[in-house]
């Protein structure tokens, strides 16, 4: 041990101030876990949530004290050490210890890696001009808002639930709003085309223009971003830009201290890494999952809490298997999107309620005939039943599905 870690007592360290971190030290505190607690992050701020940032707070309807996870001072009441704008640069293996950018050490007896995922960025020319915005951060948000004008042109890049929540937010806003897209419909990568024609056409008549097969080739623009270049004859003039194509998960610390990293830091159901003292929960993780019988990296909250908890029973000698079908949520408009499990390799889906004359219906995805996945639009039951049908893998008739006068407790015979 050297310099300042000498002084210190060893406990559990957690890398990361996010979802995942603020559950591990919940977790640990509730389950009985008296010891030291060290959370390293590299925000200014204490652990928030992340949904409200492209939902409420990027509209402006929840302050900003509402983001918090848990309350400011509950991590003073916890006795959790909290070390802010500090980045942790290296972990030492063979002395236990976590280096910080800033020159600190702190060593540990267990070491919970929570380090999230960071945005994709777009590499193409004009990349850096001002006025390209990525949403990540609370600071993200600020910089997206100051550009909130009435009638502002904004291009978003990337139709996935990040870049259709700014339009929808933008739109409300009264900025004009254009959508680029790259596949042949939005959310392609999640959602049946049925649920991605409904959100179209749900944007479209509120006016946001929506461009899908196109993928962006530049910006242009003296000092400031001015047009998107789409390489094929259009140009989109925009006053600002928010980008929004996707995460990389921040799993450098693991790879460069030589742990076992595959698309994700690679953990087991509980949370621990190919080093017994190593844990990591949250986005920047490759879990098992028993529901579908493969590895999953996942992004959202669901994940990070669930993997946070199994993390702080293993770090402290319990076994908490983290084995849970996978949930999400986009807030666009007036519309819930709901998703539970995940619907790849589905051979039907199969739609209740009529996407055509309403706006509440849900698409459920069968694999020869097993449920796997549901999308539900303002539709809870569909939406809560079918997390316990899919984690059961439930065998669906169709006809039941499809008939809205059976109730959705009803559903299985
Ligand atoms: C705009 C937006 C909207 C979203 N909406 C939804 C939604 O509707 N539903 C949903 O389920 N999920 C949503 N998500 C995803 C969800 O927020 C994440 O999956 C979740 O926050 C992951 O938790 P985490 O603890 O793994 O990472 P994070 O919460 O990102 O926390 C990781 C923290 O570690 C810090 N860090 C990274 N490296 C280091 C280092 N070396 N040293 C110190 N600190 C470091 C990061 O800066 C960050 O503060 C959204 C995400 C975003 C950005």
């Amino acid at each position: 041990m050297s310099g300042e870690s000498a002084g210190r007592a060893r406990g559990i360290v957690i890398v990361g101030a996010g979802q995942a971190g603020a559950q591990a030290v919940a977790s640990l505190r509730s389950g009985g876990y008296e010891g030291p607690i060290t959370m390293i992050g590299d925000e200014t701020y204490a652990p928030y949530q992340r949904p409200p940032l492209s939902k409420k707070f990027l509209a402006g309807e929840i302050s900003f004290d509402r983001l918090y996870i848990k309350p400011v001072e509950f991590y003073a009441q916890a006795n959790v050490e909290l070390v802010f704008d500090t980045r942790a640069a290296a972990i030492n293996r063979a002395d236990k210890e976590v280096l910080t950018g800033n020159g600190r050490i702190f060593p540990y007896s267990k070491l919970l890696i929570a380090t999230g995922s960071r945005v994709r960025e777009i590499n193409v020319p004009g990349f850096d001009l001002d006025g390209i915005h990525y949403l990540r951060s609370i600071a993200d948000v600020q910089g997206i808002q100051s550009k909130f004008r009435e009638g502002a042109r904004l291009v978003v890049v990337g139709g996935g639930y990040i870049g259709l929540e700014v339009a929808a937010v933008a739109k409300k806003h009264g900025l004009h709003v254009t959508v680029l897209e790259t596949a042949d419909r939005v959310m392609a990568r999640v959602v049946d085309p049925i649920v991605s024609h409904f959100y179209e056409s749900v944007h479209r008549a509120e006016g946001v223009i929506i461009e899908t097969g196109v993928t962006v080739s530049g910006f242009e623009g003296n000092g400031r971003v001015e047009k998107v270049d789409c390489g094929d004859g259009r140009l989109y003039d925009a006053d600002f830009v928010v980008v929004g194509i996707g995460i990389i998960p921040n799993t450098e610390l693991a790879v460069d201290s030589g742990l076992h990293v595959e698309n994700g830091i690679v953990v087991d159901e509980f949370a621990r890494t190919s080093d017994p003292d190593i844990y990591a929960a949250g986005d920047c993780t490759n879990h098992p999952n028993g529901v579908y019988g493969h590895r999953l990296r996942l992004e959202s909250v669901h994940n990070a809490i669930e993997q946070g908890k199994s993390a702080a029973a293993a770090m402290t000698g319990g076994a908490l298997e983290y084995n849970q079908v996978p949930w999400f949520w986009s807030d666009q408009y007036d519309l819930k999107l709901q998703i539970a499990g995940l619907s790849s390799g589905y051979t039907q889906a199969v739609v209740r309620g009529d996407p055509e004359a309403g706006r509440s219906f849900a698409v459920f995805y069968l694999k020869d005939g097993m449920l796997i996945a549901v999308d539900a639009i303002n539709r809870a039951p569909e939406f809560m039943m079918s997390r316990l049908l899919i984690a059961q893998k439930a065998k669906l008739d169709p006809a039941r599905l499809r008939d809205e006068s059976i109730a959705m407790k009803q559903i299985v015979q």
